[in-house]
Order: structure tokens, then C-alpha cells, then sequence
């Protein structure tokens, strides 16, 4: 049996819907889909989901919403009307979203999840009705009624435990069953929603209760490439990398599947297929547990930007117990969360997200460390992006360490800090802002494609 999701893409218009339902004919052993809310049709178009939480915003705010419901409508009247579907559903939704967004707000958190969450519960009614209707037998399950239990942290709830054993049971459903993507119900029963982009997570939320051999997750990419399409044309697509390596890649920017959602099919060793509506007949990039290395030491090469670094100086430094503790321990009181610190003799680093900080903030910070630390020096270098080369081959192949570096050097780059944890899954260099792009190009090319020219000298 296997699990498919859709994303916002796949089921954005009537066409889309066609070729969902082409996809599920294909295999019958595809036994229960997940979609998401339609997304754009156009880059100039907006996301259900986003109309939605527009409405919810603007109902607290006291404001008429009645151009955003007609939107909201129009998107699945749309669908609706091209595929031949009744009209009475869509009466039946434009009902249903009046009287919510009419319903209580005292209760701002609820109420604005339970409004978000109508772009999926809306479409995959909309699909059910559209599979019975040409011909396939499915059913609308909704999370509530097949147990999908969630936190009350609304806006980023997490599955409870007690949810997986309710949904094993959708194994049994005779129908192919057409679920929800993005939320599922508290213990009072509230709807709560996972964080932006979560279908995915209710995707493998459901792999793993029903034990299904493969997750499919159908986007508008042939899948997954092994560095940023925005950065370079056509990067090769990566065939196959394991859940660790994908892990590594998400944290260092890549964005295709949601962070949260490797977490239930990883536990369960349940493999990822990632796949392409608008071109089915691609294999897709695959997501295992372990892979055969041959020549694919590295499988990407992730660049993320907007991070900042507080430089530390303090002479004998290393001799002096507790000064990264209590470095460290200035950082959280200031409530900010830091994803690295190098070190060298007499000095450590702390680089963190940027955006976390404001001017005033910035000073406070020198200002303790200088005097709670007697540090010597304390800086703070803006725009520092990071770039992370991933994969398991790194830790038995020689000089790749070497080969990163050469490329940036013969590409004119100046590495600001270099970072290797000792599972030599990911390196972890810094560079300046202004020089990222051309640093991803100059590692992409040493690795996938070796007949490149040399990036002129600027
Ligand atoms: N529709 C939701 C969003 O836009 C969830 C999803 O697409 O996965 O974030």
C-alpha cells in the first residue's frame, strides 16, 4: 500500500485534478491521498491557504469579508464548474466558510487555524466528489473521524502518540480514501494546524500508522536537485540520498519536503519517493535509509543566507573554565537561538539568525559579554551566508575537504569559517553574502559537472 500527497501545485486548478486522478489510475496499490489547499496557478496568483488566513485576520480585525470569501469560492467554483461537478457542493462550502467566519473569535488562536485549515477540507472533498463521479470509489475521511490527534499548539501542532493506532485503521477502508492535508483535531476538539507547508507531515503521518511501503510526494519538480534552481540552471536531480543527508540539506535551505515530516517516516523506515505531477513518468528523487555510495560522495551543495556572527576574543581563553557556558548562557537570556560556534585558541563565535537582532540588542550583547566576560574583543559580522556540501561519502573519501576549498579558491571566494562535524556528514562554510552564489556554482561544478569552464576572475 502506499501513501500519496499532493501538493498546493498539483491540485491548483481542474487540470491538475485530471492528472491526480490519471496518477492514482496508474497504480492501484495507491490506496490513500493526501492534498493540500490549491496553490498558485500563476506566480502572481495566491495560495487558498493564504486567502483564508487573510479572511480570519480580517474578521478579527472587524472588517468585511466578503470579497475574500468570494475568492475563496470562485477558486473551487472554478474546479468545480470545468470538471462537470454539481453546484450544490460549492453552495455547500460557501455556507460552511460564511458560518465559521460568522462563529466565535474570542478565541483567536482557534479560531484562525480552524479557518486556515479549509483549503485542504474543502479540496479533498472536492476531489472525492470528482474520483466517485469519474468512476473511482473514494471517500472523504476527515481527520477528526479517523483519529488524527494533535497538540493544542496551534499554527505548529505535533501529532500525539495516541493518533498513529486510530489511523492504522484506515488500512482497512475499502475506498480510496481522500484526506486532508495540514491539520488535525485537539482533545477538545479544536482544529489545530501543523506549520506552513505541513500536508506533507500528514502525508507521513499516515505512511507510517498504516505501515505503507512508500510515501509518494507529488510537486511540480522531477525532485529533489542537488543545489538551488535559483542559483544555477538545471542542477543535476539527486536519484537517491538517504534521510540524514535530505535532513542536512532542509537545514541548510533547501525547501522541497517539510523539516517535520521525515521524522515519522524516518522512524518507521518507510522510503520517500519524491515526484512530479506534471510529469508522472520521471522516477523522481528517492529517500532511504541507507544508500550505496559509488561515485556519489556528496549528494548537494545547500546555501542559506542572513546570518550573523559575535566574535569573541579573550586571551588565554582556553584556559578559562565556563567561558563558552556562560557566553552561551548571555545568548539565551537574550532569548536568542544560535545554530553554531567555532572555535579557535582564544576566540568563539556564535552565529546566529540575523533577523533575531535589532540595534539596541546588539549593543547590550557587547556590552555583557565585555563585561560579564572581560572579553578583549567583541564584533559582530553581518550578511554571512552558509553553505553545507552534504554526504555520507565524505567520511571515507580523501581530499574532499581539499577539493571544496580549491573550487572556492580558484572561484575567488574567501571562506570566513569552516565547520565539520566529526560524522563528516556536512561541511559547513561561511562566506560573505555577496559571494554565495558564486560560491554554490564553484562547488556544484567540482562535483556534478567536472567539464564546466572556470568562473572568470573578477
Ligand atoms: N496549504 C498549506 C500551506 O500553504 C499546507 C500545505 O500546502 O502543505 O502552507
Amino acid at each position: 500500500m502506499k501513501v500519496i500527497k499532493f501538493g498546493g501545485s498539483s491540485v491548483a486548478d481542474a487540470n491538475q485534478f485530471r492528472k491526480v486522478r490519471d496518477i492514482l489510475l496508474a497504480d492501484t496499490t495507491r490506496r490513500i491521498v493526501v492534498v493540500s489547499a490549491p496553490g498558485k496557478r500563476t506566480k502572481e496568483d495566491v495560495k487558498v491557504t493564504d486567502l483564508l488566513i487573510q479572511s480570519a485576520r480580517m474578521r478579527l480585525s472587524g472588517r468585511d469579508v466578503g470579497g475574500e470569501i468570494a475568492r475563496i469560492i470562485s477558486r473551487y467554483e472554478g474546479i468545480a464548474c470545468d470538471l462537470g461537478l454539481p453546484a450544490e457542493l460549492i453552495q455547500g462550502f460557501h455556507t460552511d466558510l460564511c458560518r465559521r467566519l460568522e462563529g466565535d473569535t474570542s478565541r483567536t488562536r482557534e479560531f484562525e487555524d480552524g479557518i486556515k485549515a479549509l483549503g485542504e477540507m474543502y479540496c479533498a472533498q472536492l476531489m472525492a466528489a470528482y474520483l466517485n463521479e469519474s468512476g473511482t470509489p473514494a471517500e472523504f475521511v476527515a481527520p477528526e473521524e479517523a483519529g488524527l490527534l494533535v497538540s493544542e499548539e496551534y499554527g505548529c501542532a505535533r501529532v500525539l502518540e495516541a493518533a498513529y493506532a486510530s489511523l492504522a485503521k484506515l488500512r482497512n477502508r475499502k475506498k480510496l480514501v481522500v484526506f486532508p492535508g495540514f491539520y488535525g483535531f485537539t482533545r477538545d476538539g479544536h482544529i489545530a494546524t501543523f506549520s506552513r507547508g505541513g500536508s506533507d507531515l500528514t502525508g507521513a503521518i499516515l505512511a507510517a500508522a498504516v505501515g505503507a511501503k512508500v510515501y509518494e510526494n507529488f510537486t511540480d519538480v522531477d525532485g529533489i536537485a542537488a543545489a538551488d534552481p535559483r542559483i544555477l540552471k538545471n542542477p543535476a536531480l539527486i536519484p537517491e540520498l538517504t534521510y540524514q543527508e535530505l535532513r542536512e540539506l532542509s537545514y541548510g535551505g533547501f525547501s522541497v519536503f517539510h523539516e517535520e515530516a521525515m521524522l515519522p517516516v524516518f522512524e518507521a523506515g518507510i522510503p520517500i519517493n519524491v515526484r512530479n505531477t506534471n510529469n508522472p513518468s520521471h522516477p523522481g528523487t528517492w529517500v532511504v535509509s541507507t544508500r550505496d555510495i559509488g561515485g556519489r560522495a556528496i549528494v548537494g551543495v545547500a546555501c542559506d543566507r542572513g546570518f550573523c556572527g559575535i566574535y569573541v576574543n579573550k586571551y588565554l581563553m582556553n584556559r578559562e573554565k565556563g567561558f563558552g557556558r556562560k557566553l552561551l548562557q548571555i545568548i539565551e537570556e537574550e532569548d536568542l537561538s544560535f545554530d553554531h560556534a567555532p572555535s579557535g585558541v582564544d576566540n568563539l563565535t556564535v552565529i546566529l539568525r540575523q533577523n533575531q537582532l535589532t540595534a539596541q540588542l546588539i549593543d547590550r550583547i557587547k556590552d555583557r559579554i565585555t563585561r560579564e566576560l572581560a572579553a578583549d574583543t567583541v564584533s559582530i559580522e553581518n550578511d554571512i551566508a552558509l553553505l553545507s556540501v552534504v554526504g555520507h561519502g565524505m567520511r571515507k573519501t580523501l581530499g574532499m575537504a581539499a577539493r571544496v576549498t580549491g573550487a572556492l579558491a580558484t572561484a575567488k571566494v574567501n571562506i570566513e569559517m569552516l565547520m565539520q562535524g566529526p560524522s563528516e556528514l556536512t561541511m559547513i562554510l561561511g562566506v560573505k553574502d555577496e559571494d554565495a552564489a558564486v560560491a554554490v556554482r564553484a562547488i556544484y561544478d567540482e562535483f556534478f559537472n567536472p567539464s564546466a569552464e572556470p568562473p572568470p576572475l573578477p
